[in-house]
């Protein structure tokens, strides 16, 4: 909270308002957090909330919280003073027009404050990705063996889902993506009632969300045996990862991790068709700070959880990804997924 309140100083900001669900749970704890806001002050931080959440506000909050009536809601408001910062990238324009109308400040737009804290996880935060993640894990192997020619896609996303939900997950990270044979070419291939047929490859894209923490993991398999033109294509997505995996270590730019993994496809003949970026944060949301891609300027350092994940996609034909969660240590980094990733014909 300390270096919230710095933030506040270096931005000149007399307080922040914030919206941001991932950003309220991250400094309250508070499970319910679309319903909820944090205002922090240079006396501290305060979680918003209404009636409903009384009882779980008592329960959950690690700083202090205000139950408000709409009334209540709006002295709250008249109150303020100052330069009051607000999350730009997340406040609808229509709220911020009735804020304006509620409090005579200045209300200033501000992107990432909270987003810059939450880039490195502390060993609470990795304990909860690392239960996501094996979650996550012990759902794939137990859908393996459902798998065979004319299984719906959306059968084995909903054994997916119903594994995560019975051992604890609060919901799955996103819309599962199981994508067999030609929509395996959709890199965002949620499942659908597409029958899974013999010689196709599958991929399938998902993770759990665990006490508000992610997992994110994907692998693509074949079901019986696979045309060579089409095992081609994970090989290669094989080869990026390892080549990337060989270089990921604190200090690293995240853009040169993006550009290697360009350069070996490109001698695969295959860099045209990588059409997403090699990766992402995971923590209180599925997609965050620092982005493994060509435009940014981060630098992994010790205690990040980034995923790479190199994929190709070939329209009408096939697609493949493979997709590794790694937390940066020290040394190197740390494999948060125990599942093997070589070929695998089921
Ligand atoms: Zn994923
Ligand atoms: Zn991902």
């Amino acid at each position: 909270m300390q270096e919230l309140i710095r933030l506040l100083e270096q931005e000149g900001l007399d307080g922040l308002y914030l919206t941001r669900p991932e950003n309220v749970r991250y400094l309250s704890g508070f499970s319910s957090p679309e319903d909820a806001q944090v205002y922090v002050s240079r006396e501290g931080a305060l979680l918003l909330t209404d009636g409903r959440y009384t009882v779980q506000a008592e329960e959950e909050s690690r700083i202090p919280f205000k139950i408000l009536t709409r009334e209540e809601r709006k002295a709250f408001f008249e109150g303020l003073e100052g330069r009051i910062g607000l999350e730009a990238e997340h406040l609808p324009y229509a709220r911020l027009e009735e804020l304006r109308e509620l409090a005579p400040v200045e209300w200033v737009p501000t992107r990432g404050l909270v987003e810059r804290l939450r880039i490195k996880k502390t060993p609470e935060e990795v304990r909860l990705i690392q239960k996501a993640q094996a979650l996550a894990d012990e759902a794939f192997r137990r859908i393996l063996p459902l798998v065979s020619p004319g299984v719906k896609e959306v059968e084995l996303a909903l054994e997916l889902e119903f594994y995560l939900r019975r051992h604890g997950a609060e919901a799955t990270a996103f819309p599962i993506i199981v994508a067999s044979g030609p929509r395996g070419a959709m890199p965002h291939g949620v499942a659908s009632e597409k029958a899974i047929q013999e010689g196709e490859m599958v991929t399938v894209d998902f993770g759990a969300r665990y006490k508000g923490y992610h997992s994110d993991l994907t692998r693509t398999f074949g079901v019986g045996r696979v045309d060579p033109e089409k095992k081609r294509l994970f090989d290669a997505v094989l080869l990026v990862l390892e080549e990337v995996l060989a270089q990921l270590a604190p200090g690293k730019p995240a853009k040169e991790l993006d550009a290697l993994a360009r350069r070996v496809l490109e001698k695969e003949g295959l860099k045209a068709y990588f059409t997403h970026s090699l990766g992402h944060g995971v923590g209180l949301a599925v997609h965050e700070a620092p982005g493994l891609n060509a435009y940014t300027e981060e630098v992994l350092e010790p205690g990040m959880v980034v995923t790479v994940e190199p994929g190709v996609y070939l329209p009408g034909f096939a697609g493949v990804r493979v997709e590794e969660l790694v937390l940066v240590t020290e040394t190197g980094f740390e494999l948060l997924s125990r599942l093997d990733r070589g070929w695998l014909e089921v």
